[in-house]
């Protein structure tokens, strides 16, 4: 068939950064690199890639990578590094209860390093103690999915965005952070409707661009719901599959939107009209809406107005929640957030938890929910995580308030730090620093923003001493006690252990169902779509996992997005060629090219007012924390507000690191931290 592992003599594999999952061909040059092609026959992309998918051959050269364990900044043998893990693990447990150790993961991991470091944690080491970055990206798509169908799903898929006659991106900036779903909606033809406060590149090529107030998003959607009331759009036979419809009385009234979002009436006239006579509607929702302290009310407002009028599940319609990590759907999918078990099944739920143990045959099972990424730091600043595991990410710079991250991870007594790079801020604070295979060169899957699930294969040696995460945390199981439940001696194994667990799912009611790809050929495994063997699209039936589809309306809550000394409201997000901190990206001289130095957006009347030149440099500070980047005065972001890029690092104030400046504030839902909407000063460096 067309989707064989190789392609004359090349590698298929599947991109290393965005949640779209792009299928790639990669052609070793026999000296470390290799080419890269997009792959024509993956069902993601069909050849397409974007720049950073593209450049993926540029970063792969050894310089800098940590090569071999490193004990207290000395190299070690792995015997002595994974020996000191267990043992320093095994005693502070002993010493102090399951809840005094952590893992810290990341949505870079493999499926495979996610079920093995979820076992670890919650099935034997007996603590649910183990989040994970994707916490920063998309807990409230999964806590907004649950409360609406009872399971964590994504109901459509990317031929949706062909299909659909009219696209919704609210929080997403498709076309820079996920270039190649943009270039399949602009092949779709749809019209496109862009609501976001900023005019980013992606409202520039819409055909309406509403820039709403920052934090107004629950308003607008709840104002679409009361319309859809209004104008009688409501599926009535859907209806019956649908509970909580009532809340729709207390939507906000069209003034009200208005004076909320900011948003003249007869713009919103316009969309809503537009959303309610066109049948075949996507809304396409990412971090602008996830990152909020209402990020899960902003969710179940979007998902109300699909639930109350059917539109879910066919063909060109259904809400779509874009993930940003290419692997962020295949950690929920195993469990490695620390408020999930496994294979879609609940912590609280006593059944579940037996369920699990008893696959596992484990000596523990966790029985509550554990700390989430903000939480988690902050039980490292007051003692009470005694040792802490961060693997394959770099909190030192992208959590909230970074520089108390760093500070936090400085007073546990233990760290260890596994990763492919020698010299992260991360990296720099560990006890013990463990080498990392990286993209290339290791085996697994990962699952796209559609729920598909694609192979990763190893085109490349693992360099140096480096080693697989799934089997660096495997080695540490062993050694603490559990050479049975941690003796794989492949990924395809711990695969194949994965896809029969999903028989719980199944026995649950849930729709995580991998079970037909037991046993299957893993080298050959050829892209495939979750439930395996199910349907494609999913609710149209109205057969939600929690029984009927609930609807939310949630109300607006209070957004303190300024203060009097901090009297603007600071935006972040991604720009089109760098990955999160740049560690990868980074090694590329071409991506680097596009936007070579961190900067803030400035409205040139702000900019007048506070003496800032266009290209001054200024000082930006939040109660948190300060930065100093470069201002681009534009009209793109609005009076009142400014924009920095994520990707920057660096030890001091005097580099553009924009999450020292965020506050750890988090939904109360999702534990997701609120990276979009901060209070923040403004004063030129160099007056004009
Ligand atoms: Fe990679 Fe995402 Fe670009 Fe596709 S769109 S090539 S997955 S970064």
């Amino acid at each position: 068939g067309g989707l064989t592992p190789s392609h004359g003599g090349a590698t298929r594999t599947t991109c290393a950064y965005c949640g779209v999952g792009c299928g790639v061909i990669a052609s070793p040059d026999g000296q470390g690199g290799a080419t890269i092609a997009g792959d024509p026959d993956h069902p993601a992309n069909f050849g397409r890639l974007c720049s950073k998918g593209s450049a993926l051959g540029e970063t792969l050269g050894l310089d800098g990578r940590l090569l071999t364990p490193q004990v207290g900044g000395v190299e070690a043998s792995w015997d002595a590094a994974l020996d000191l893990v267990a043992d320093r693990f095994r005693e502070t447990i002993a010493e102090h209860g399951p809840d005094s150790v952590a893992f810290y993961v990341s949505g870079q991991f493999l499926t495979e390093d996610y079920y093995v470091a979820n076992k670890l944690m919650k099935g034997f080491i007996g603590s649910a103690n183990i989040d994970t970055n994707s916490r920063l990206c998309m807990a409230s798509s999964v806590a907004g999915h649950k409360r609406a169908f009872g399971e964590d799903v994504v109901p459509g898929t990317y031929a949706d965005l062909e299909e659909a006659e009219l696209i919704v991106l609210t929080g997403s900036n498709l076309a820079w952070c996920h270039p190649v779903l943009h270039q399949r909606v602009q092949a779709g033809g749809a019209k496109v409707v862009v609501i976001d406060p900023r005019r980013t590149v992606t409202a520039d090529g819409a055909d309406m661009h509403l820039a709403l107030r920052p934090g107004s998003d629950v308003a607008l959607w709840s104002g679409l719901l009361g319309h859809l009331f209004g104008e009688g759009c409501i599926d009535l036979d859907f209806a019956a599959h649908v509970e909580g419809m009532a809340g729709a009385a207390s939507a906000p009234t069209l003034a009200q939107v208005a004076a909320a979002t900011g948003l003249t009436k007869q713009e919103l006239r316009a969309f809503y009209a537009l959303w309610t006579r066109t049948e075949k509607v996507v809304s396409v929702y990412s971090q602008g809406v996830n990152q909020a302290a209402d990020g899960t009310d902003r969710v179940n407002a979007i998902l109300d107005c699909h639930l109350a009028t059917g539109r879910i599940g066919k063909s060109g319609c259904g809400p779509f929640s874009v993930t940003g990590q290419p692997n962020a759907m295949g950690g929920r999918e195993v469990g490695g957030l620390a408020n999930m078990l496994a294979a879609h099944l609940d912590l609280e739920n006593a059944a579940h938890r037996e369920a699990v143990q008893g696959f596992w045959a484990s000596p523990a099972i966790a029985d509550k929910q554990g700390l989430k990424a903000v939480d988690l730091f902050r039980a490292c600043a007051d003692g009470r995580v005694k040792a802490l595991w961060i693997m394959c990410t770099n909190p030192a710079v992208s959590m909230p308030e970074a520089d108390a991250v760093r500070a936090a991870i400085r007073n546990v007594p233990f760290v260890v730090v596994s990763d492919i790079e020698a010299e992260t801020d991360t990296v720099r604070l560990a006890d013990v620093a463990l080498p990392a295979t990286g993209w290339g060169e290791k085996d697994g899957t990962v699952t796209n923003s559609e729920r598909r699930i694609s192979r990763q294969r190893a085109f490349l040696p693992a360099p140096g001493e480096a080693m697989d995460d799934w089997r660096i945390i495997a080695e540490v199981g062993k050694r603490m006690g559990w050479a049975e439940a941690f003796g794989w001696s492949c990924a395809a194994e711990v695969f194949d252990e994965w896809t029969r667990m999903t028989a719980l799912s199944r026995d649950f009611g849930k729709v995580l169902d991998l079970t037909a790809l037991e046993g299957c050929d893993y080298d050959a495994m050829a892209p495939v779509m979750w439930p395996v063997g199910g349907p494609e699209r999913l609710f149209a039936d109205g057969a939600f996992p929690r029984g009927k589809g609930q609807i939310l309306a949630p109300r607006m809550g209070e957004m303190p997005l300024r203060d009097r000394r901090h009297p603007f409201t600071l935006n972040t997000g991604r720009v089109r060629d760098h990955w999160h901190t740049m560690t990868r990206t980074g090694r590329s001289a071409k991506l680097s090219l596009h936007i070579a130095e961190p900067f803030v957006e400035v409205h040139p009347a702000d900019a007048a007012a506070l003496g800032i030149a266009p290209a001054g440099l200024v000082r930006i500070a939040s109660a948190h924390g300060a930065m100093i980047a470069r201002a681009q005065v534009t009209d793109r972001v609005a009076r009142g507000q400014l924009f920095a890029p994520i990707h920057w690092t660096g030890e001091t104030a005097s580099t553009a690191r924009v999450d020292a400046l965020v506050e750890g504030r988090v939904d109360p839902v999702s534990g997701q931290p609120a990276l979009k909407g901060m209070a923040v000063e403004i004063k030129a460096l160099a007056p004009a």
